[in-house]
């Protein structure tokens, strides 16, 4: 059975079931949730950024011979 416990995150005392209050269970989600979401951003804007790199490179030297 399971058995009711404080909050988890520091400083709360609201008792529940899992690790988190209902509230700070959204807020810890949103939080790794904000952190996926710009970990994959960046991993983006580095392939955006080498495949920018790569066209210039790959554009420069027609644009020179003509
Ligand atoms: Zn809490």
């Amino acid at each position: 059975m399971p058995m009711l416990h404080g909050c988890a995150f520091p400083g709360c005392s609201t008792f529940t079931l899992s690790t988190y209050c209902v509230e700070h269970e959204l807020l810890v989600r949103a939080v790794k949730e904000s952190e996926r979401a710009q970990a994959a951003d960046a991993s983006l804007a580095a392939d955006t950024a080498l495949a920018a790199d790569a066209a210039l490179t790959a554009a420069a030297p027609e644009a020179a011979a003509s």
